[in-house]
């Protein structure tokens, strides 16, 4: 921070109080206007256009919060030094299961069940609150580090004329045939009830330790029967073989059907040749065939707890490799992807055994009413005691979990609300191709292979606290996509531009369906609060219903610089980027920069459960903002990770800030001696200009001269 008045060479104190020094620099600021002028002085400059990435108001403001708010100060200051008008507009992200969770925390609500009862309309007044109050939070900690930007102007995107801007864009979407439904395997979060999309899903994986289990799978006709062999299989869920309904190998890879001890016998498994060591040294083949040979012989289930008709018997499939496992995939086409695909194309029906809430349903012997991830130990005893076990590890590995509530994901067949962005891949990889990525290899790396690998977006959730998606269908399945409350009104008959964009308000607006004349009601999903943040470009401004707002945008479009931390990478700058290429053909940002995580001085993550949070308020309290400030800044390169402690901001005091106050403090000092020293006594002008120079800051010392 620059101080008031700083290039007058008034006398300054030995001692500084940082904290107490930035306070009245902020008060200076703030009773000036100074950021408000520092704006308006540059009107008719060429802008730089910054868009700030929304916070979400669910909770309080974290350290990181400030690491990224650093970043985001700094380049805008630096563009207005160099003459251009930098607006910086704030913004709010205020809908999602962010806000939904905490609210239920704090009514102590343990699902749906529990909010339902307490009436939606209460529900989400508690998430508004919730809402207002953790900006307020945000607002102070962002005064206080000395952040310019402008709340006044703030965008909220829970706000009437956001809601309607992103019903908007929707229309458009919907306009080009790209938002759909469909009954896809997905992510699902139990205990939050909803589906996820799979940028939600890259934010929450965490490393846990499951059973790895191969079982045998005794085959009950055709040629791997009559040799008496078992078909060996591998997986890390046992909680799916309840509903089993067929084993997948690839058709052009070659099995074996190998002999190998069994206590005093011997017993015969079929596994992929390239993959039979895992049956150790003393195996025999006994036959080899091509996987396409396989097909349909039929097999005995390990379990046999539930009814599942005309099924479990092989299907071939290209999907299945050969680098861990058997090279036997076992098949639950309710809780895979691929397995749904495969099964559809043999017309296997598609079993369900669990509950929206990730138990058992009640019926299922043995696990009913257990949650899908407790059932497993159960499962791979009983599996053993059936003698169908074959061997049993402990397997770590990353598994999804929801990014906000941390229960695990389970893969969940359920119908969902889509957007096509698979049909715009090439233009994503077109405008990825001109982003300026720093640091470089995200562009290629982590950004471009999520890309690559792109599949639609799974818009819908089935929630309370959110855009309410603006599709209104009747009972022949006619659909409308309605883009504004004006829009709405025509239909209805009715004024409705005053109405709450909102559940369960927007829920109660019937009309006519305009092709069979049958009453339309609005779907029930609300959206992914993701598509809310990177709707931001336009619907900050009120596009397209808000007076001024085309001019806004147009100036403001796309952005030049945008910046949040490196976790973003398939969160905001995705959806900013997807967003933008849907609705204007171009994406919304030009540079972003991607930064490092902030960890604790032990080189952790920060989290309540070790208890190592630093909250940001009390930090800058002691050692000041501009010592946190600069601690963000310096400490490496802006996308490696920032350890932060006592010690790290402490040292910035020492060696940084305080040795600039004392070099400044002596500056000032001689800049007094030698206006009064006498002209001929150049030895000690020229002494002192020497002194200067190498910012000679010894108080003591220079006090002498
Ligand atoms: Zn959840
Ligand atoms: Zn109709």
């Amino acid at each position: 921070m620059a101080s008031p008045g700083s290039h007058t060479f008034r006398s300054l104190p030995a001692q500084i109080d940082l904290p107490a020094t930035e306070h009245q620099i902020l008060a200076f600021w703030e009773e000036q206007d100074i950021f408000a002028k520092s704006v308006s002085a540059r009107d008719g400059a060429p802008s730089w256009t910054f868009y700030e990435g929304p916070p979400t108001a669910n909770g309080s403001p974290g350290t990181h919060h400030i690491e990224a708010r650093v970043f985001k100060d700094l380049f805008p200051r630096y563009q207005t030094m160099k003459g251009k008008q930098v607006i910086r507009k704030a913004g709010w992200d205020c809908h999602g299961l962010p806000v939904e969770i905490a609210v239920e925390k704090e009514l102590g609500f343990s699902g749906k069940g529990d909010i339902e009862k307490y009436g939606i309309a209460a529900f989400n007044e508690k998430c508004r609150e919730s809402v207002q109050r953790h900006v307020d939070e945000f607002t102070s900690m962002t005064r206080r580090m000395g952040f310019w930007v402008d709340f006044d102007e703030a965008y909220w995107t829970m706000s009437p004329e956001y809601v309607e801007s992103v019903w908007w864009s929707l229309q458009q979407i919907w306009k080009k045939g790209l938002l759909v439904q469909d009954h896809r395997v997905a992510p699902y979060c139990p205990r939050c009830g909803t589906g996820l999309s799979d940028h939600e899903l890259a934010q929450g994986y965490e490393t846990v330790t499951d059973p790895s289990v191969y079982i045998r799978f005794p085959a009950t006709s055709g040629v791997i029967a009559e040799l008496g062999a078992s078909f060996l299989v591998w997986t890390t869920t046992p909680w799916t073989l309840v509903s089993n309904t067929a084993i997948a190998v690839n058709p052009k890879v070659e099995y074996q059907v190998c002999e190998i001890p069994n206590g005093e016998g011997v017993e015969r498994l079929v596994i992929a040749s390239n993959l039979a060591h895992v049956l150790g040294e003393d195996r025999k083949v006994i036959a080899t065939f091509q996987g396409s040979e396989l097909e349909k012989i039929t097999y005995q289930r390990p379990l046999d707890l539930i009814e599942i008709p005309d099924s479990h018997f092989i299907v071939l499939a290209d999907y299945v490799t050969i680098e861990d496992g058997t090279g036997l995939v076992h098949q639950s086409p309710a809780f895979g992807a691929d397995d749904l695909l495969v099964c559809r194309r043999y017309g296997l029906p598609v079993v369900n055994p669990m509950a929206p809430d990730g138990t058992f349903l009640p019926e299922v012997p043995l696990v009913g009413g257990v949650f899908f991830k407790e059932a497993d130990k159960t499962l791979v005893r009983e599996l053993k005691s059936r003698g169908v076990l074959f061997r049993q590890l402990q397997f770590e590995h990353s598994y999804p979990h929801c990014w906000r509530c941390h229960t695990p994901l389970m893969y969940y067949a359920q119908p969902s609300w889509y957007i096509r962005t698979t049909a715009i891949k090439e233009q994503l990889l077109a405008q990825n191709a001109k982003t300026d990525w720093h640091p470089e290899t995200i562009k290629t790396g982590r950004y471009g292979d999520w890309l690559e690998n792109n599949i639609d977006w799974a818009i819908s959730r089935n929630r309370y606290w959110g855009t309410p998606l603006p599709l209104w269908r009747c009972p022949e399945n006619h659909l409308h996509c309605v883009g504004s409350l004006a829009e709405l009104s025509d239909l209805s008959g009715k004024d409705v531009t005053a109405t709450d964009p909102h559940r369960p308000f927007v829920d109660d607006i019937t009309f006519a369906c305009p092709e069979c004349s049958q009453t339309m009601t609005r779907v029930s999903e609300v959206i992914d609060c993701w598509y809310d943040s990177g709707a931001m470009p336009f619907a900050q401004w009120g596009y397209p219903h808000k007076e001024g707002s085309a001019q806004a945008l147009e100036q403001a479009y796309p952005a030049d610089f945008i910046c949040e931390a490196i976790d973003q990478t398939r969160g905001w700058f995705y959806t900013l980027m997807t967003i933008g290429t849907l609705v204007f053909d171009e994406s919304s940002y030009k540079t972003v920069l991607c930064l490092g995580h902030i960890l604790d001085k032990d080189g952790r993550k920060m989290s309540k459960h070790l208890g190592n949070v630093l909250q940001p308020i009390p930090l800058m309290d002691q050692h000041g903002a501009d010592a946190v400030r600069w601690y963000m800044l310096a400490a490496g390169s802006p996308w490696s990770a920032r350890r932060v402690g006592h010690d790290a901001l402490s040292d910035v005091v020492r060696k940084t800030l305080l040795t600039y106050w004392n070099t400044r403090r002596s500056h000032s000092l001689h800049r007094t001696y030698l206006r009064d020293l006498p002209y001929r006594d150049a030895d000690s002008r020229s002494l002192l200009s020497v002194c200067l120079r190498w910012n000679w800051c010894l108080d003591d010392d220079a006090g002498n001269y």
